[in-house]
């Protein structure tokens, strides 16, 4: 800023602008301008430049600024004529949005629940889509789903009752996606929504009655057709039809139905090149050999830490295909509650089974060490882990027969998967099970059959009835072993008593 011959000075503050010297003004969407206020801020400074150049910063994101730069010398004040500004308008980039912050939850049903947002104060930007993050709540992180929706609102279904849900919602414009909002947690009913009566829906009334039709005829249909089948290799067919007919639901294959029952593990189990897996201790001892931690680092893919059961030397053929048979039983499931396989390795020696890796080994031996820690909710917490794992295998029409805090497994998070799946071939495959199972006086019975008679119903004791009702006995001895944190089922009563 100069005047006459001088050289250039600041202005210092005996001049005054009118209506100031560098105006801001800001547009977003459609509303009108405003002052854009004390949150912007200038390098060197708003006022007094003596230079062309300024910086401006913390503005913000895809709005509509117009600046106005006022030319002033030592005599605009006084002058009469309207003073000269340069105006520019300029927009600013679109920016992730910040977060979501209220959520709202309504018509929570069993299996369902609608969600509803509000947009989020910082938009950014135009919001392309929103993601809804969300997991059981003692499930932590480790397995959500995700949904996306355009709208500010999304049906949840698929929940499991009475389980507390924990949900996130984010907003993503053309500069990503913002952070998720804070959690927002809600419970799932446990009774069922109204078909008939007050309150029922017609539609659901239509679609459920057409489903059981369906369903029916769906019935009849696959009992008609597994008549004509012959017996060898009748699980497997009835199982394809069952994928065929009904899709989504998938029915248990007993390995053993297999004449040749490698060719269960092919199909079931992912063989595993030994060079991906570095054995690091033997952290227990299973049925048919050791058991090691280690991790596996397949091509491609991030290492992880794993549990390794070998097959001891000096197998027979029996025992091999009865190690590798639990393999070709865990392969077939997938659920948070379920200990996952990860492979096999069968190509050299030792034969081995890769599962995932469970820091807090088996649920009885955790529960002594950690007598009295938990609260009852976390005790329940627990039995409802292994519930949901256990109606996972009921809904697949698998029969575990082993049920017991022993075969439970337990991760960093406290989760709880079931495992030991070799059990349910046991009674079968021993002629004198029947008889064996009237003998009792071991902790298992020996003579062949093994039996745990504690954690054993009656009528599987009596004449080897094993359904998932059976299984539903043994998971009340669990809860009993759970809530008694570890306690020896019936103390020191004998199997006899
Ligand atoms: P099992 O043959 O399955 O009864 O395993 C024998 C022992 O090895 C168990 O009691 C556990 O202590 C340990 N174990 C088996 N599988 C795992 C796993 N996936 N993670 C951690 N420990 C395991």
């Amino acid at each position: 800023m100069c005047s006459g011959q001088r050289v250039c000075q600041p202005c210092g503050n005996g001049i005054h602008y009118s209506p100031q010297q560098l105006s801001l003004r800001s547009t977003r969407g459609q509303r009108v301008c405003q002052p854009c206020g004390n949150g912007i801020h200038y390098s060197p400074q708003q006022l007094s430049l003596r230079s062309t150049r300024v910086s401006i910063t913390d503005l913000q994101a895809h709005t509509n600024y117009t600046f106005e730069i006022w030319a002033v010398n030592g005599v605009s004040p006084q002058s009469p004529a309207p003073q000269q500004a340069v105006s520019v308008t300029v927009t600013t980039n679109q920016a992730a949005p910040s977060p979501v912050s209220s959520i709202q939850a309504k018509d929570i049903s069993r299996h369902a629940v609608s969600l509803s947002w509000t947009q989020p104060e910082r938009p950014n930007g135009v919001i392309l889509e929103y993601e809804v993050k969300y997991y059981e709540k003692d499930q932590n992180e480790r397995s959500y789903r995700i949904m996306k929706t355009v709208a500010r609102a999304a049906d949840i279904k698929g929940l499991n009752p009475l389980t507390i849900y924990v949900f996130h919602v984010r907003a993503r414009t053309a500069a990503g996606y913002g952070d998720f909002s804070n959690p927002f947690e809600f419970m799932t009913n446990s009774v069922p929504s109204p078909i008939i009566g007050d309150g029922a829906n017609s539609t659901v009334l239509l679609v459920s009655v057409v489903g059981s039709v369906i369903l029916l005829l769906v019935f009849i249909a696959v009992f008609v057709i597994s008549r004509r089948r012959s017996k060898y290799s009748k699980a497997k067919q009835d199982s394809d039809e069952e994928k065929h007919l009904h899709p989504g639901v998938r029915i248990y294959v007993d390995p053993f139905t297999y004449e040749d029952p490698n060719q269960a593990v092919r199909e079931f189990a992912k063989e595993i090149d030994a060079s991906c897996i570095k054995i690091e201790k033997v952290i227990g001892i299973g049925e048919f050999g050791e058991v090691c931690s280690g991790r596996l680092k397949m091509p491609g893919k991030r290492e992880i830490c794993v549990a390794i059961k070998t097959l001891k030397a000096g197998y027979t053929d029996k025992q091999r295909r009865d190690f590798l048979s639990e393999a070709s039983i865990m392969g077939q499931f997938d659920h948070p509650n379920i200990i996952r396989l990860e492979g096999v390795v069968t190509k050299c020696k030792p034969v081995m089974i890769i599962t995932e890796y469970m820091e807090n080994g088996s649920l009885d031996a955790f529960l002594r060490k950690n007598d009295g820690r938990f609260t009852v909710i976390q005790l329940v917490g627990i039995l409802r882990g292994i519930a949901s794992g256990m109606k996972y295998l009921s809904d697949m029409s698998y029969v575990h027969r082993d049920l017991a805090a022993r075969n439970i497994l337990v991760n960093s998070n406290l989760v709880c998967k079931v495992s030991d799946f070799g059990m349910s071939r046991v009674l079968e495959e021993d002629p004198e099970a029947a008889y064996t199972t009237r003998e009792i006086t071991g902790t298992y019975q020996s003579q062949g059959g093994k039996i745990p008679i504690r954690w054993t119903a009656p009528e599987a004791i009596a004449y080897r009835k094993f359904t998932s009702a059976s299984d539903v006995w043994s998971y009340g001895i669990v809860m009993w072993e759970v809530m008694s944190y570890g306690e020896r089922p019936y103390w020191d009563m004998s199997n006899q008593d």
